[in-house]
């Protein structure tokens, strides 16, 4: 298949620190792709260049042929972009909001209004608020609203759930979906490894670098060793003692659980784990075996660059 977007060897310096470091990748047709990275990994860096917002310091990029240095014009007239910070102006109201994004692009809500029609809906009750008094969820909707409003044939999304909660997190990422049914690809970057699984396929960045990229599925499935979750009441000591044993490659806090993950599932070593937990805490504790989620898989990774 002939690919959507491509991206080959991107480098961006800012003075000493290297944004960007030799990231090549393609995007096709109708899929997902998220960039999923802590902050300062390059994602918005990445996302400056794709839209033409900034010229990498080597390397190129072509979105549906076009160049993203040659050719911006084009590009900027035939992407929807939703940046990392609220973008729309807080003193119109949702409705002038998107009206004022139509125009910019020569076009008008009644025109396109089947484009926003999905997330709309939920906006509607509130066409005559302000944007500035528009919940975090609401902002977000309508941010996506504006970037469709002109029928892009892509959509590049720079963290659009940070700071969002759960449901409407949920409820964003549904509308994504069926947006990319409709034929939209979308590229989005997200801090949220909990997303990842919700992407067709995941590029992991750090420092710069795509560590690997592919369906989260096969991430996930391709996991090294064995994973351990241990629950005790005592997790600040059970993470000291448990660090220092021998033969495991790492310990680190997962929610109400410590994970630690094994080279592999060695009966000895979870014997050992057994026994100090057993001398030294005095409260009652589990041991179980688990499978990985995309976070374990993504501090793997960081681990392993990081010995390299
Ligand atoms: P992310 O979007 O993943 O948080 P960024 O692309 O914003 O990452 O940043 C990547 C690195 O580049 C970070 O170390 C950041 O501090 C640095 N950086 C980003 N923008 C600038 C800038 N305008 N000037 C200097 N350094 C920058």
């Amino acid at each position: 298949m002939q690919s959507f977007i491509s991206a080959k060897n991107l480098s961006k310096s800012y003075g000493d620190t290297l944004a960007l470091d030799d990231v090549s990748f393609q995007v096709y047709p109708n899929e997902i792709v998220g960039f999923i990275g802590p902050d300062g990994s390059g994602k918005s860096t990445l996302f400056q260049i794709l839209t033409t917002l900034l010229i990498p310091d080597s390397g190129s990029a072509t979105i549906a042929g076009f160049d993203t240095g040659r050719d911006f014009p084009k590009i900027r007239s035939s992407i929807g972009y939703m940046p990392g910070r609220f973008s729309l102006y807080p003193d119109l109201s949702v409705e002038e909001n998107l009206r004022f994004f139509a125009n910019i692009f020569g076009s008008s809500i009644e025109e396109n209004y089947e484009m926003i029609k999905g997330v709309y809906t939920l906006l509607a009750p509130f066409a005559k608020r302000k944007a500035g008094a528009l919940s975090g969820g609401m902002k977000q909707k309508l941010a996506l609203c504006c970037a469709l409003i002109h029928k892009p044939l892509v959509l590049f999304l720079d963290e659009p759930t940070t700071g969002v909660d759960a449901v409407s997190r949920t409820e964003f990422w549904d509308n994504l979906v069926q947006i990319r049914d409709g034929g939209i690809p979308i590229v989005v970057s997200t801090p949220y490894m909990d997303e990842a699984t919700r992407c067709d396929r995941v590029a992991m960045i750090y420092g710069g670098k795509i560590m690997q990229m592919d369906t989260p599925e096969y991430i996930i499935a391709n996991y090294q060793g064995s994973l351990l979750a241990i629950r005790t009441q005592e997790r600040y000591l059970a993470k000291q003692l448990l660090s220092q044993i021998k033969g495991i490659d790492s310990v680190f806090t997962f929610g109400d659980a410590i994970h630690i993950s094994l080279p592999e599932r060695t009966e000895p070593i979870i014997d050992e784990i057994d026994a100090v937990l057993q001398r030294e805490l005095s409260s009652t504790y589990s041991i179980t075996e688990i499978l990985p989620n995309f976070e374990d898989c993504f501090l793997q990774f960081m681990r392993q660059k990081s010995h390299e």
